[in-house]
């Protein structure tokens, strides 16, 4: 018996980056574009979430990245 409970969901805990606590319900405040290598998420609690601005498109993929499989 390796575990009991190997197939529970795991939530995504994030820690808030304003109040500092974990949260399992994180929201994506901010994406943090690096020039070398690939960014980094800033998440907040859903309390802090409300102080900062929505964010309307965080996970867009650029069209110009690459086309896979393009169909019309
Ligand atoms: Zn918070």
């Amino acid at each position: 018996m390796m575990g009991e409970e190997g197939r529970t969901p795991r939530l995504p805990v994030r820690m808030c980056v304003r109040c500092h606590v974990t949260t399992e319900t994180p929201v994506v405040v901010a994406v943090v574009h690096q020039n070398s290598g690939p960014g980094f998420v800033v998440y907040a609690c859903r309390a802090c979430a409300v102080h900062y601005p929505p964010q309307p498109e965080v996970l867009t993929v650029r069209p110009s990245a690459g086309r896979a499989g393009g169909e019309e």
